[in-house]
């Protein structure tokens, strides 16, 4: 049984008058981890200041495990913040850094130092206690700042843009060891990104924003099965979305009914030698009046003779697209 942690009810924030955050509600189970997904601009970091209880709320309500936390100063909401740059203590040892709130809580040196051990080991740390900050790489250093998050145990971690100052390789790295680390260590957190692959790898639950607004939320597959409208498909990684005469060709190529919209998620696979694009089905459904196969193929949707697709096929199962070059028909962008 799960039982919600962060619960947000209209919560409203207003810059001099603008609102930045726009009444959004949402709820955090206990032990998950939610990503805030939207572009730059949108909100999120506003949203996730407004719960450490750094901005004011113009309207609305934050409670954690059914309290309000509004009339909290941060420091006694329980809660930890980890931000894009990770803001170590330049001067401070790695070990100093990680223990730094434990020291503040006057914890004894040999119970700071066996939690500070556990705490490098969890996030692959081991052996880099006396390391000064400067003298780590950037992945490094955010690994640090994790660790530092989690030494308190917080009730809630809070990330803003955690893996943002990372080059492309690293971040994927680090996101799916951030995963694991926060699974590890049960962690419930809330996640604001601008990278829908980081959402996605890191989050259990998606909430997409716009304009200070919320969009769509819920679990991940459900929020990628079926977006809220096409500015959101195309926001999450989909590559086109084809309506109308464009996805009846589509569609009626792969044997499917004619009326229906087809979305193509971006990936990077390569064509084998006989034609035949391997892929996995991301998403699949079939309803009377909607068919919406979703192949993490790469160039699919530039090509409409797709074979053996039916709402048979399950997500995450493999599958092989044979691609008759004469029927090669491209499709329209924008
Ligand atoms: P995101 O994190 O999604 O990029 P932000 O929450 O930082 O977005 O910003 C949302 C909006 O609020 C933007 O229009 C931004 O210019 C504005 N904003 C953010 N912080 C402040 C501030 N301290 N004072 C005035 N406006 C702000
Ligand atoms: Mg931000």
């Amino acid at each position: 049984m799960t039982t919600t942690a962060l619960s947000l009810s209209d919560v409203t924030v207003a810059y001099d008058g603008v609102t930045a955050v726009d009444r959004v509600s949402l709820e955090l189970p206990h032990g998950e981890v939610l990503a805030v997904l939207g572009p730059s601009g949108c909100g999120k970091s506003t949203l996730l200041r407004a719960v450490a209880g750094l901005e004011p709320l113009t309207e609305g309500r934050i409670r954690f495990a059914g309290e309000d936390v509004d009339h909290l100063p941060t420091h006694k909401r329980g809660f930890a913040l980890m931000f894009q740059d990770g803001q170590l203590f330049a001067h401070l040892s790695v070990a100093r850094n990680v223990g730094y709130a434990l020291r503040l809580r006057r914890l004894g040196r040999a119970e700071t130092a066996s939690r500070v051990a556990e705490l490098l080991e969890l996030v692959g740390l081991t052996g880099y206690a006396d390391r000064l900050p400067a003298t780590l790489s950037g992945g490094e250093r955010q690994r640090v700042a994790l660790a530092r998050a989690l030494a308190v145990e917080p009730r809630l971690l809070l990330l803003d843009e955690p893996l943002s100052a990372l080059d492309a390789t690293l971040r994927e790295r680090l996101a799916v060891d951030l995963r694991g680390i926060l699974r590890a260590a049960g962690t419930t957190a809330l996640m604001v990104t601008h990278d829908h692959d980081e959402a996605f790898t890191v989050a259990d639950r998606l909430a997409v924003m716009r304009r200070g607004r919320l969009v769509q939320s819920g679990p991940i597959a459900d929020v990628w099965a079926a977006p809220a409208d096409e500015e959101t498909a195309l926001f999450l990684g989909y590559a086109r979305v084809l309506t109308g005469a464009d996805a009846a060709r589509v569609l009626a190529a792969a044997g499917q009914p004619a009326t229906a919209s087809l979305a193509v998620r971006r990936s990077a696979l390569v064509a084998d030698e006989a034609g035949c694009l391997p892929g996995t089905v991301v998403s699949a459904r079939a309803t009377p009046d909607q068919v919406r196969l979703v192949v993490d193929v790469d160039g699919i949707g530039d090509l409409d003779a797709v074979a053996p697709l039916g709402s048979h096929h399950a997500p995450g199962e493999r599958v092989s697209l044979r691609v008759d070059p004469s029927r090669v028909a491209p499709i329209p962008t924008g």
